[in-house]
Parts: structure tokens; sequence; C-alpha cells
């Protein structure tokens, strides 16, 4: 366990760091494949897919959200947009979506949560299983 709380410290990712690498992401200091963006959030391909279709919606403005059980009232309205976007993109088979998608939030590094800064994952392109690993 120690192991894995240094690397997610080394790596800048703690849940109350002031920045995570997806700010690289929305900076274009990192590249991603953005399949999806508005005023208030961004989508783009997840660099190590874990099903043939696997996109992450982010909020722009991180806010508070550093993982999901820190929203409040106050984030209605970007979690709304955050779902509805999760939703777009869960139907669109010119990403590899088809008919089902699982959507994912990992909350906390226990969840399997590794980038403090909300993200909602849409999967698809194959069958998924209940429960969940
Ligand atoms: P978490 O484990 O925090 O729920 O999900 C973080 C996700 O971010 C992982 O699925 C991981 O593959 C993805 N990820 C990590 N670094 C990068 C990156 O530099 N670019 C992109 N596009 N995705 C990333």
């Amino acid at each position: 366990e120690k192991g894995r709380w240094d690397t997610i410290w080394l790596a800048g990712l703690r849940d109350d760091e002031p920045d995570t690498l997806f700010n690289k992401i929305l900076a274009g200091e990192i590249p991603a494949s953005i399949v999806k963006e508005d005023g208030k959030i961004l989508a783009f391909k997840d660099i190590n897919p874990a099903a043939p279709a696997h996109v992450l919606v982010i909020p722009k403005d991180r806010d508070g959200l550093t993982r999901l059980s820190k929203s409040t009232p106050e984030h209605y309205e970007i979690l709304g947009r955050l779902m509805v976007a999760a939703g777009e993109i869960a139907k669109d088979e010119s990403l590899g979506f088809g008919d089902g998608a699982r959507i994912v939030i990992n909350d906390g590094a226990k969840a399997g949560q590794e980038v403090f800064h909300l993200h909602v994952h849409v999967l698809g392109g194959r069958d998924f299983n209940w429960p969940p690993g």
C-alpha cells in the first residue's frame, strides 16, 4: 500500500494538489484526442483504454471537484453537463460505441482513482460484467 501512495504522491496527484495532469491536457501541453468540447467540459480518449471505446469527460474548471464525493449543490449544473455529455458520447458510433455503455466514476484511491480532477469514464464497444471488479 505504501508503494501505491508514494506513487500517487510523487506523481503530484494527491487530492489536495493544486493541479493534475488533466490541467496540462486542458492547456494543450499534453496532447489528447479530443472528442467533444464546450465552454464547460472537455472529453478525450483515454490513453490506456479499458475497452475498445474509452472516453473521459472532465469539467474544465475543477472547482473543488477533486473527486465526486467533494461535490455540493453548487455543482449541480456542471455535474448535469458531465452526465449529458457522457450520455451523448455513449451512443456515438463513430467513436466505437454501440448499444450499451458502462459509465464509471472512481471516487478515491481505494476505488482506483488516480487523477484527482473529477472525470467520468465512458466505456463501450464490448460487454461488461456485473458486479464490477
Ligand atoms: P482514474 O483511475 O483516476 O479513474 O482514471 C484516470 C484515467 O486517466 C485512466 O484511465 C488513465 O488511463 C487516464 N490517463 C492517465 N494519463 C493520461 C494522459 O496523459 N492522457 C489521457 N488521454 N489519459 C490519461
